[in-house]
């Protein structure tokens, strides 16, 4: 039997979690050992990041284990067969917070202003459940959601809101002194300061991503639609700040990443099962390149705290306490090709009762959000899919949502019939979407008992789920778990 089939056949049998102590020395023999300063799971942005200034800024010797083939988790980039086009269709764009954006200047890469290029499409605003475009739909005035979002911006900064939840919680008061504004749904809150308008742009701009944990988008909690419209990416939206993508595709900034790590990275790899102690972890790491323990002096959990995630992490009761707390649905991003799309169109999904009210265009779930052509010299679509429950709401899931859009545009004649399946050309799990706790569990200290944890049992905590989720926020609030890290040595 394979050292990886036996390691799974005992993580089946429910052997290995929390017996790797009890192990004599013949059993760690089967496999080769990786000892390293710090082992750090999951390659995404944090991750990545973390992996290059741990080694390069601090001297550590690291090891990234990542589940995926490549590092850069949200970011994908597809490159079009024939042309090599690059297609972003995960993370698009990256904006100054702090000096965040320096991380990317290490690498030697272009900048360029504005979105990546792509060609020029006009809308169409389709109700996916009817199939039918809708008739007199007329989008709120741009201006008018822009200035909303300048007010609410100003209500979040004079009230030092911003400096609670930017880059990371730790500035949130304890539980009973959290603002209440921030515990109101987003909803109310808009409705509190007049700013209602801004409603329809943030849900856009969040590809409805908050909304796949609450059916209705207006009731995701203010702290937690924060963390995916923050006030540092409002200030991209009325224009304060520029933002900028790869020339080349957002992805090449992980593929070097990736080359300057070289053998400290094991992709395609996850952790089987852990031991954890305040001086240290010890971690059955399986992939491809075989099965290996890596000692470590401190782990950084670069991945989001889900319960499936953590199952490998031997929990002891207070974190398990924690970690049961959090609800959250699932996203994904694709690129795809189907016959009846049209090229050169962006099919956006419009409940048909934005007629009405169009500054309500949230949708229910699971959806599509749109059908975007990436111009008419492609034939391919990029889209984004929100849906739950967490486990249930994966590739095959989302595939059948937009199959589905498809089949009723084309039965009510919005787009050409035809018998051919959608064709996935490329997909992307995004993982959890609205990972958060109830207004009731953080006024009870949720949050601090969660940032408490970090540096007990050598195991720290960074993600996107756990701070303000856009890459160079992300990175600086690594930069202080890294800080808080090092003076823990
Ligand atoms: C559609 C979309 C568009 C976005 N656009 C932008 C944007 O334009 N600009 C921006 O700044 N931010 C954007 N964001 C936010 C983005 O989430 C963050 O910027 C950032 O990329 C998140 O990094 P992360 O490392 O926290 O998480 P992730 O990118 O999710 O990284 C986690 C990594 O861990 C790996 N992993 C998961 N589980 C395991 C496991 N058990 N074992 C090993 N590895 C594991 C995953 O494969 C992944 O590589 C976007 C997000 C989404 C969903």
């Amino acid at each position: 039997m394979s050292a990886k089939a036996l390691c799974r056949g005992l993580f089946a049998l429910g052997a290995i979690p929390g017996i790797l102590a009890a192990l004599d020395s013949s059993f760690f023999k089967l496999f080769e050992i990786i000892e390293k300063d710090v082992v750090i799971v999951g390659g995404g942005a944090v991750g990545s990041h973390a992996a290059i200034r741990l080694k390069e800024d601090y001297g550590k010797s690291v090891l990234l284990v990542e589940k995926e083939a490549i590092l850069g988790g949200h970011v994908d980039t597809y490159y079009d067969k024939g042309t090599n086009t690059p297609r972003d269709y995960g993370v698009q764009v990256y904006f100054p917070y702090q000096d965040g954006m320096d991380f990317i200047n290490r690498f030697n890469l272009t900048l360029e202003q504005g979105l990546a290029p792509r060609g020029e499409t006009t809308t169409k605003y389709v109700d996916f459940k009817t199939g039918k475009e809708l008739s007199g739909f007329v989008p709120p005035d741009f201006g008018v959601q822009v200035g909303a979002i300048v007010q609410m911006y100003n209500v979040l900064t004079s009230k030092g809101y911003d400096k609670m939840v930017e880059p990371g919680f730790w500035n949130l008061p304890a539980g009973d002194k959290i603002p209440e504004d921030l515990l109101m749904p987003i909803g109310d809150f808009c409705k509190k300061y007049n700013v209602s308008e801004a409603l329809p742009r943030m849900y856009e701009s969040t590809g409805g991503g908050p909304a796949s944990r609450d059916r209705n988008f207006t009731n995701v909690m203010t702290l937690t639609f924060l963390q995916s419209f923050s006030p540092g990416w409002m200030r991209v939206f009325f224009g304060e700040i520029a933002f900028y993508h790869i020339q080349g595709g957002n992805q090449q900034l992980y593929d070097r990443i990736q080359t300057r790590l070289g053998k400290d990275v094991m992709t395609s790899s996850v952790v089987l099962a852990s031991e954890r102690t305040d001086t240290g972890v010890n971690l059955i790491v399986s992939g491809l390149k075989g099965t290996k323990i890596v000692k470590a002096k401190k782990l950084l959990l670069a991945v989001p705290p889900t319960r499936e995630n953590l199952i490998p992490f031997d929990l002891n009761a207070e974190e398990a306490a924690i970690f049961a707390k959090p609800t959250y649905g699932r996203y994904g991003t694709a690129v795809v090709k189907h016959a009846s799309l049209p090229k050169g169109v962006e099919l956006r999904n419009m409940p048909t009762s934005a007629v009405q009210n169009p500054y309500a265009p949230f949708l229910d779930l699971p959806h599509i959000l749109s059908f975007s052509s990436y111009g008419n010299d492609t034939d391919l679509f990029s889209i984004g899919t929100s849906g739950n429950p967490y486990l249930l709401y994966g590739e095959t899931a989302s595939v059948a949502t937009a199959q589905d859009s498809i089949n009723k545009m084309a039965a009510a004649g919005t787009i050409p019939a035809s018998k051919s399946k959608i064709e996935v050309v490329e997909y992307s799990d995004h993982g959890p979407g609205g990972y958060a706790v109830t207004a009731a569990d953080l006024r009870a200290g949720w949050m601090s008992k969660f940032y408490g944890l970090q540096g007990k049992r050598s195991t720290w905590f960074s993600s996107n789920a756990i701070a303000i989720d856009f890459s160079t926020q992300l990175w600086k609030f690594n930069d202080e778990v890294l800080k808080r890290m090092i003076e823990q040595w």
